[in-house]
């Protein structure tokens, strides 16, 4: 692990989460507020690790604006991004009620608090089912559901989803917590606390870079290559390069099998869902990557 770039990661994460809250109000389109939120990360020194994502209400995540969105900030609010320097990732997400609704505040307190816990009880040696019981454990206290299908992870250069997962609720699976990147990530709902696959969310992931015949396909993949390596990208990133001709291409990349893209998540009771996620880097001490004190 390298350390230097992890904390550079997450200083920046810090300070985009700050910049995010005083940029979102209510009715801003999502397509301005994903762009600002990724040309801010650049200007401070890092590469967003993955698309900017603003899930409302029911969808609880993978939901980045296409190049043409017209959707405005509105409801419950998600706002989750990722930074890496070099591979070396930060992931964080934060919600906001935009509709001044009681529940949604109560659902937001729900996530963050059971956040809190999960980063008081991750250390060397205690296991991930632990963790996911004190998530779990919070978020009832409110009367409220994890989404026991949405997890935390372990993260490693270039790989967001790597090693372990840290489950919302005790799934007791007692697999030990050693030294790593950790990004925990509380849901909470009213709901039955599941998500379903629901449309495509035009986030993808490079998973084979076998030949293409089209020359459009060939160049975004190359593009690809290059640019994201194995973290996620969107449509919209690639519409800025390509134009929409782009579109084209990654749908012949998809069929291909040289993509995976990735469906929204969605509640299966159609209930709001709240979240809220930091980074934790586990050495020979804990450090929050994401909310450094500098
Ligand atoms: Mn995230
Ligand atoms: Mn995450």
């Amino acid at each position: 692990m390298n350390k230097e770039k992890i904390l550079k990661a997450g200083k920046i994460a810090k300070q985009i989460r700050k910049f995010a809250k005083s940029l979102i109000k209510k009715d801003m389109p999502l397509l301005e507020i994903a762009n600002k939120i990724e040309d801010k990360i650049t200007e401070l020194g890092g590469k967003p690790a993955f698309p900017t994502n603003l899930s409302i209400n029911d969808i609880a995540a993978h939901y980045t604006p296409s190049h043409d969105d017209e959707t405005l900030a509105h409801g419950l609010l998600k706002v989750d991004f990722g930074i890496h320097v070099d591979g070396w990732a930060a992931d964080t997400a934060f919600s906001l009620d935009l509709e001044d609704s009681e529940q949604n505040k109560k659902l937001i307190e729900a996530a963050e608090k059971a956040l809190e816990k999960a980063i008081e009880t991750i250390k060397q040696g205690t296991t991930t089912s632990e963790i996911g019981k004190q998530i779990n454990k919070i978020i009832e206290s409110y009367d409220f559901s994890p989404i026991i299908n949405l997890s935390g992870h372990e993260m490693k250069q270039h790989e967001l989803h790597a090693g372990l997962t840290i489950p919302n609720f005790d799934d007791n699976k007692n697999i030990s917590i050693n030294k790593g990147l950790y990004a925990i990530e509380p849901f909470a709902t009213p709901g039955n606390g599941k998500v379903y696959d629901g449309k495509p969310s035009g986030i993808y992931m490079l998973i084979n870079e076998k030949n293409v015949r089209s020359p459009i396909a060939r160049d975004i993949l190359n593009h690809i290559i290059q640019e994201y390596q194995t973290l996620p990208f969107c449509s919209r990133w690639l519409v800025k390069t390509f134009g929409t001709k782009a579109l084209f291409g990654l749908k012949q990349l998809e069929d291909n099998g040289n993509l995976h893209h990735f469906q929204q998540l969605v509640e299966t009771s159609h209930n709001k869902v709240a979240q809220a996620e930091h980074t934790v880097l586990i050495s020979d001490e804990k450090i929050v990557t994401t909310n450094q004190i500098y």
